[in-house]
């Protein structure tokens, strides 16, 4: 049997099936802006590994690092402290507004977010989280209650206290004004709706700047500004989660800082480790002060283990060396004319949003009343894959037709352009 037979094989009998499918190719190598399948086909990665590769693969920052780590301090008791994890607090202190500077390091984005969450229910002696209706944070419990519902499905009550508002969704607009999305009009009407549900325990809001696994939504101006007030009025903590946003995914250093709003708390997990599993909480003295008084505990085996941190402090001096907040900018704006180029010569694009390297066109089957081509997105992002380029479909309720784009920030023009060229010839040939 070849090779790859066996894999399958394998695969199949000893794999737990969490989602999928699976790609259909054994990877067997990455670099740059590319994975390679054991044929040594080059696929190029517009996911950046799971949306968190921002220096392209094994970039040779992070090489040396692990390599460095690895072999002088690897990992600690959780309470023993080394200089890369003071180091990586001190510097995103550094990178964040006051008062963002008390840090706790962690693996994963669902943990920061359970940990996030811990936070403002100590603070506020509350335990009522409200989130939003297309949010993503996370398979564990309280991250997974301020979800949709797929990492919930199945397992019965997952906390009590949840309390969800429908997602400034622009291109389905559910409260109109003149045609157009009345974001305030819907958010007036979602804490009335808050306030009618609660019990008067409310603890925080949990929320994505940009919704990426909601369909790649992005919070309209002046939306943080006012929920933050909307939090601050019944006494909750604004939490925001930016493990896809942060770190200049957007073209800014974080994708709050566009609104000149602050949250309470911020969490990063994904692009903070560029592909190895590191997390952060970031809140305030004043919240950190009265949690640390009220016995707030969150360690698990990696919290504050020196190599990933120094991965982390590595991601930021190359993020800040290789000015790679101006290349997702620059970079940005060439994709949105390719995405745009690309609308107006495809009746299926439908719309074209997000910003900096996250962005997203949605397929629809007419662009009148915007059904959603979800067979034609799964056929088109197939077809992708058969090119040599590897997107994804974000798959949230009904509407399984947006194609998020989010390239590595370090990825050059041609590659880009390669890219946008692959999935202009995928839309000119696939039919659902
Ligand atoms: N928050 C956001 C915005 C995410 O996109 C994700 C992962 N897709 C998470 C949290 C969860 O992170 P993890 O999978 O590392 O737990």
């Amino acid at each position: 049997a070849a090779p790859a037979a066996d894999f399958w094989r394998a695969a199949e009998r000893h794999l737990i099936r969490y989602g999928g499918p699976f790609t259909p190719a054994v990877i067997e190598r990455a670099a740059g802006s590319y994975v390679y399948d054991s044929t040594g086909r080059a696929i190029l990665d517009f996911t950046s590994g799971q949306m968190s590769g921002l220096l392209g693969h094994s970039h040779p920052a992070i090489v040396d690092t692990v390599q460095h780590m690895v072999s002088t301090l690897d990992h600690l008791f959780s309470w023993m402290l080394s200089r890369p994890v003071v180091d990586l607090a001190t510097a995103l202190a550094e990178s964040l507004p006051d008062p963002l500077s008390k840090v706790l390091l962690l693996s994963t984005g669902g943990e920061s977010n359970e940990a996030a969450v811990r936070l403002a229910k100590l603070y506020t002696g509350g335990y009522e989280v409200v989130a939003l209706s297309q949010s993503y944070h996370g398979v564990t419990h309280a991250s997974a209650a301020a979800s949709y519902s797929v990492p919930r499905r199945g397992y019965g009550p997952v906390i009590p206290g949840n309390i969800v508002i429908p997602a400034p969704d622009a291109y389905r607009p559910t409260v109109m004004r003149d045609g157009r999305l009345d974001w305030r009009a819907q958010l007036d009407q979602a804490f009335a709706m808050v306030d009618a549900q609660s019990v008067g325990s409310l603890a925080a809001c949990i929320v994505e700047p940009i919704l990426s696994t909601g369909g790649i939504i992005e919070l309209p101006p002046g939306y943080l500004a006012a929920l933050k007030a909307k939090c601050h009025e019944r006494g909750m903590l604004l939490i925001l989660d930016e493990a896809q946003t942060g770190l200049c995914r957007t073209g800014d250093w974080y994708a709050f800082q566009r609104d000149g709003v602050t949250p309470d708390i911020i969490t990063l997990s994904k692009t903070l480790g560029a592909g190895l599993p590191l997390s952060a909480v970031v809140t305030s003295p004043e919240i950190e002060e009265r949690c640390h008084e009220r016995g707030f505990y969150f360690a698990t085996t990696h919290t504050s283990d020196p190599l990933p941190a120094a991965v982390g402090l590595a991601v930021l001096e190359t993020l800040r060396r290789e000015a790679l907040d101006a290349a997702a900018r620059r970079l940005g704006d060439r994709l949105r004319a390719g995405l745009l180029d690309l609308r107006g010569r495809h009746e299926a694009v439908g719309d074209v949003r997000g910003r900096g390297l996250l962005q997203g066109i949605e397929l629809v089957t007419d662009r009148q009343t915007r059904a959603p081509a979800n067979a034609l997105g799964a056929a088109v992002t197939r077809a992708c894959f058969d090119l040599g380029l590897h997107l994804n479909i974000v798959q949230l309720s009904a509407v399984s037709s947006v194609l998020r784009i989010a390239p590595p920030l370090t990825m050059s023009d041609d590659e880009l352009d390669l890219g946008l060229s692959i999935l202009d010839e995928a839309l000119a040939t696939t039919r659902a």
